[in-house]
Order: structure tokens, then C-alpha cells, then sequence
């Protein structure tokens, strides 16, 4: 994930006070000339290192727990680059504006961190260790949650660092220390038997000292009295470059024994999982605590169940045990059909039910054919339920078989939390912007799932995307949906039928084609109805009205919520020529830049006016 300043062109990354200021000098000196670095303590926080009179000044940006960032003491503002800008304005305390930026020469790239270069590597190994996930499973984890899982691994990195030692005591820490060179500034760090503490343990004159690292309340980890971190390696990269009060400063690593290895094997030392327990309950045979990345939640984080938390994550199927026992139609025996409408239709309804499996029993969603019902309906949910059969991606309700019983019933995955639309009209208060574009995104990977597939759905639209809960969706209700021939891009429908006419592109209406890019067109509208909460698109206008509308040259005004680039996006959704539109693949990619740009920045910076009176608190 890009860091949030990575576009700036006077921020340096993770450089060092000494080096910021070697930069200043070189750039002449002048009052208001100005650079962005990486904070070394905090964990998204920035220095503003700013000349006037010839002196530097040296302004610790926080990130702030809401996700904005501050000077300290003033003004919160969503993003590193905005709070430069508005200070380029107003000097608001600092002894002079931001007049002239000191940007990097030309070829120098921002300096990565530490955790930076370690990131792709670290994201992969958490989500295949931590859910048990491979191919393609994996693949769609990593790129639809990065965000949420950087987060987490941040809390937890130290333990792929070769200078931490899980398990070692006092004694063997000093072992370890005399043996081999005994170069000042020699250092490891180890936990110790008291819960959420740590010791550092360092050379210096041939002699070992140790010092304890505590964490506050607020999860920030500090030697008593000295600088507080985020994280413990940021603690260390800190004391590399400043003794901080320590009797030398970390010089060279005493690396544990698998230290070539640990950065790739490693694992979080528990399984870890929102509803486990606290830490302070969590304590090994050997006396150390493991420290699991979601259970110290610093900072007053809510944890949140990331889809591959759920049970709908991977099929029920993926468990080779329950796959022998796949077949297309299931027995009626294992199945309970609730009472509960969940939804329903011409066809009938939806209701609750549960399904017995070999080794388990699952949520599902029963789609009951009325029983009055003739041949050529059940032919249909019959089409419906081949398609679904063909289908298998976290982004998709699953079908887990047909039943022919009392009537013809099709057996899905659950999506308890409804439709997309409903959902987002009844929660609007609490569903921030960027949560809608973490949907949406979800979405378009099912789509370029069914695009790459060669199927058509033909009926995307708010309503056929159901919610798991707040923060996991899949695309539903195949009725309409075709599997493409190898080479064909498109599927002719012979006639018109009853048609959902306002999400539908033009080639649909003029010619009855319908391809992936004219679902394309149906993701623009379902994203309108996205960032309305929910409203209905074109308002009162009747089918042909809207037909004319389109044809006339117009699109639909830009929903108020709505960022300006999602907004971009909707309107290439809307290009007239199918050919000149964006395909799925083009479509994921955007939001997804987008979706990480948010996360990179703050959680809720659309909620600015919120955030400010939080910090004032
Ligand atoms: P239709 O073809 O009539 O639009 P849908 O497949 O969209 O049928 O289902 C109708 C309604 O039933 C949905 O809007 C939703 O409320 C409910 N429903 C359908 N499938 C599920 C599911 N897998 N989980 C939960 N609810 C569902
Ligand atoms: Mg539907």
C-alpha cells in the first residue's frame, strides 16, 4: 500500500533528522523551505521539517487515533498532503508559512522504512497462516483486504525481525550478547515473563545492559521515561539513530538462530481471531506471552471481522472431506426449512434454512419455487442453478445444490445482512463513504471473476448484491445470467423480455447484446446506487424516458457523498460505444487504487467535520 505522502514531491520517506537537514542545507536555507519525512516513532505520522532564520524546526505530524493528522496542538486535517497546503497558507503557529518545498533530486526516490520493505512479503504469509488460505482464495484475501491486514501486521513485525528472540532468558540473552564480537552497540530484544513487557539488552564497553520496555495504556511502547512508539520495531529503527538516553546507541544485531529464515517463515504465534481472548488470559507453558497481532489492539481500534473471518469466505466445498459428498441435487433429509422469508420474488421466496453436511451444518438461503409453478420456470431456476454450480469466488453467493422435493428449491450461501440497497438506506449514519468504496470494490472482483470466467449476470444492480455484514458483499441472482461460448464477447437475446431497463446499456436495449462491458455499465449504476445510500436511479423516469435521456447525451449528476474520482469512474462506466468502455479488469484495478488510497490515509477522512471535534475532546 502506497504511503499516504508517497506522491508528494518534497517528502524523503524514512530518513533521518541529521539527513533532513543535510537536504535543507544543500536547498540554500531560505525561510519557509520545507520537507516531509517519515516519523520513525509513530506509526503513520510525519515530520515537518521546516528553516527559518537559518534554524531548523522540527514538527512531529501525529496520526491522530480517528485517522487525521495534527501538529501537535493543531488544527486535524485528512491527509499529510493537506495539512502542508493549509500551512503553506497560514503559518498558524509555526514561525513562518511553508514557502518553498525542498523537493528530493530528480532520480531520488522517498527512502522506504523498514516495515515498508517488508510488507508484501509479511501480508502474504499473515493471511496464508493465519486463515489457512492458498491460490486463488489467497490472492483475493491479500488484494481485497491489504489494508486491513497491514494494520494488523504492523503490531506484530518485530517478530520477523532477526533482532527479536521469542523465547530467551536474561541469562541466555547475555550468552548470546558475549559470544562472538562484542562490538558496542550489539543489541537483541526479548519478552519477558510479565505480560506486554520487553527487555533490550545491549553491549557497550563489554558489558550488557538491560533495559525495560514497557507498554501505556494506550498500547505505545517506551523505555520509562524515554520516547513512546508505536511498535517495537519502530522503537528499535528509532535507537539506531539516537541513543535516546540508552548508553550507546544500536549498532549491529545479535540475530536470533533462524534469523535468515524468520522473516519468511515466521508465524503470528496464535491463530488469531477477533473473538479469542485477551492477551493478559493467553500465557505459554514457557512463561512468555505470544502476542497475536489482533489482541493488542492499541488505540482503541474496533476489531472488525474481515470476510475471510467468516464462514462464507471459501465454499463449504473446499474441505475435501464435504467435496466427495458434492453433487448438484441434495437430499431432503438434510435439509430444515425455516419459516423466515429472507426475500421473495415472482418465482416465489427465499427463506432461512440450514443444511446438514458430513462434517458440519451451515446457514443457507432456500429460493422456493411456487409450487403451482410450470415447466418452464423450473427450467429456469434449473439455468440459474447450472450457472451458480459453475461459479466459486468469495465475492459470489455460492449454491450449494438443488433440491427436488415438495417444490424445487435452490440452496445458497447465506447473505444474512440483505441487500446492498435496503442496507445502505437503513445504516446511512453509520456506513462511512470509504466503507461503501471497501464494497464496491468487492464487487468489482467478483465481476472481473465472471468476466475472466466469460459469464454475463445481466442483472447486477444494488439489489442483487447482498450483504454478508457491514463490511463483506457478494453478487447474487443469476436469473438472467449466460455463460459466454469460448470465443464469443457477447450473448444476443432473441427478444426483449422483462428487463431491467434503467441499468442496462444501449447495445442491450438497440441490439439485445449483452457482454461484460455492458455489466460494466450496470457496475456504474449499482455504484450510484452506492453512494446515494440507496436511492433509486432516475428517479420517477419511466423505462423509454430514460432510454431517451441516455441517448440524448446525459448521465447521472454526481451523488453528494460521492468522491470526484468515484464519480470518474461511474461516468467511464457510462461511456455510450461498448468498446470504448472500461472492462472489469481496468474497473478493479481503479477502485482499488482508490480503496487503498483511502486506507492509506485515514479510516472515515470523508467524516472530517466528526474527526476535528474528536481531536478538540
Ligand atoms: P429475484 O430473481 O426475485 O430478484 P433474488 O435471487 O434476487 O431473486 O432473491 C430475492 C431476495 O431474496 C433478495 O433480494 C434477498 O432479500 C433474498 N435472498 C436471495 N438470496 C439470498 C441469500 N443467498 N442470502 C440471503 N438472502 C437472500
Ligand atoms: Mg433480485
Amino acid at each position: 500500500m502506497p504511503d499516504a505522502a508517497a506522491h508528494l514531491p518534497f517528502f524523503y520517506g524514512s530518513i533521518s533528522r541529521a539527513e533532513a537537514e543535510e537536504h535543507l542545507k544543500l536547498a540554500g536555507m531560505a525561510d519557509g523551505l520545507f520537507l516531509l519525512r517519515q516519523c520513525l516513532r509513530s506509526l503513520g505520522g510525519y515530520v515537518l521539517s521546516l528553516v527559518y532564520d537559518l534554524q531548523f524546526h522540527h514538527y512531529p505530524i501525529e496520526r491522530q487515533l480517528n485517522g487525521t493528522y495534527a501538529i501537535a496542538g493543531g488544527k486535524p486535517h485528512c491527509g499529510p498532503a493537506e495539512l502542508c497546503e493549509f500551512y503553506s497558507k497560514d503559518a498558524d503557529g509555526l514561525p513562518c508559512a511553508l514557502r518553498k518545498p525542498c523537493n528530493r533530486p530528480s532520480g531520488m526516490e522517498p527512502q522506504p522504512g523498514v516495515f515498508d520493505s517488508l510488507r508484501e512479503t509479511m501480508v502474504r504469509d499473515y493471511v496464508r497462516q493465519t486463515w489457512k488460505l492458498e491460490g486463488d482464495a489467497l490472492e483475493q484475501a491479500i488484494i481485497s483486504q491489504a489494508p486491513q491486514v497491514e494494520k494488523l501486521i504492523a503490531t506484530t513485525a518485530h517478530e520477523r525481525m532477526p533482532w527479536y528472540h521469542s523465547s530467551i532468558s536474561r541469562e541466555e540473552a547475555e550468552r548470546k550478547l558475549y559470544s562472538g564480537s562484542q562490538h558496542d552497540g550489539k543489541f537483541l530484544l526479548r519478552p519477558r515473563k510479565e505480560q506486554g513487557s520487553y527487555a533490550l539488552s545491549l553491549i557497550y564497553g563489554k558489558t550488557v545492559y538491560h533495559y525495560l520496555i514497557n507498554q501505556d495504556k494506550s498500547g505505545k511502547y517506551c523505555i520509562p521515561e524515554g520516547t513512546k512508539f508505536d511498535t517495537l520495531w519502530q522503537l528499535v529503527e528509532y535507537l539506531k539513530l539516537k541513543a535516546d538516553g540508552l548508553i550507546y546507541c544500536l549498532k549491529e544485531i545479535c540475530p536470533n538462530a533462524n534469523a535468515s529464515t524468520a522473516a519468511v517463515v515466521a508465524a503470528p504465534t496464535l491463530p488469531v481471531h477477533p473473538s479469542m481472548p485477551r492477551r493478559n488470559d493467553t500465557l505459554n507453558s514457557d512463561g512468555y506471552t505470544p502476542e497475536p497481532a489482533r489482541l493488542t489492539k492499541s488505540q482503541g481500534e474496533k476489531s472488525r471481522v474481515l470476510p475471510m473471518d467468516t464462514s462464507v469466505y471459501e465454499s463449504p466445498y473446499s474441505d475435501p472431506e464435504e467435496l466427495k459428498e458434492k453433487k448438484l441435487f441434495l437430499k431432503r433429509e438434510n435439509l430444515i426449512i425455516d419459516e423466515v422469508e429472507l426475500g421473495s420474488g415472482n418465482f416465489g421466496c427465499v427463506r432461512k434454512g440450514v443444511y446438514k453436511m458430513r462434517k458440519k451444518q451451515i446457514d443457507v438461503a432456500i429460493k422456493v419455487l411456487k409450487s403451482a409453478n410450470e415447466k418452464a420456470e423450473k427450467e429456469e431456476m434449473m439455468k440459474e442453478a447450472q450457472i451458480m454450480h459453475q461459479l466459486d469466488n468469495p465475492y459470489i453467493v455460492r449454491i450449494i445444490g438443488v433440491c427436488k422435493a415438495e417444490a424445487l428449491m435452490l440452496v445458497m450461501e447465506m447473505a444474512i445482512a440483505g441487500p446492498l440497497n435496503k442496507f445502505l438506506s437503513a445504516k446511512k449514519e453509520e456506513v462511512p463513504v470509504s466503507n461503501v468504496v471497501e464494497l464496491l470494490h468487492q464487487v468489482s472482483m467478483g465481476m472481473k471473476y465472471l468476466e475472466e470466467k466469460n459469464f454475463v449476470h445481466r442483472d447486477l444492480a444494488a439489489r442483487n448484491v447482498l450483504l454478508v455484514n457491514q463490511h463483506y458483499a457478494k453478487i447474487s441472482d443469476f436469473g438472467l445470467s449466460k455463460a459466454l461460448a469460448a470465443d464469443d464477447s457477447y450473448y444476443t437475446a432473441r427478444s426483449a423480455g422483462k428487463w431491467p431497463l434503467k441499468w442496462y446499456a444501449p447495445e442491450c436495449i438497440n441490439y439485445r447484446k449483452f457482454s461484460s462491458r455492458s455489466d460494466v455499465w450496470s457496475y456504474g449504476v449499482t455504484m450510484w446506487e452506492a453512494f446515494t445510500y440507496g436511492q433509486k436511479p432516475y428517479k420517477k423516469m419511466k423505462g423509454p424516458e430514460v432510454i431517451k435521456f441516455i441517448e440524448d447525451g446525459n448521465r447521472m449528476d454526481c451523488p453528494s457523498e460521492c468522491p470526484p474520482d468515484m464519480y470518474a469512474l461511474m461516468r467511464d462506466c457510462w461511456i455510450y460505444k461498448w468498446e470504448d468502455r472500461p472492462g472489469f479488469s481496468d474497473v478493479e484495478q481503479r477502485i482499488r487504487t482508490y480503496y487503498y488510497s483511502l486506507a492509506s490515509k485515514a479510516e472515515g477522512v470523508e467524516d472530517a467535520p466528526q474527526a476535528a471535534k474528536a481531536t478538540s475532546a
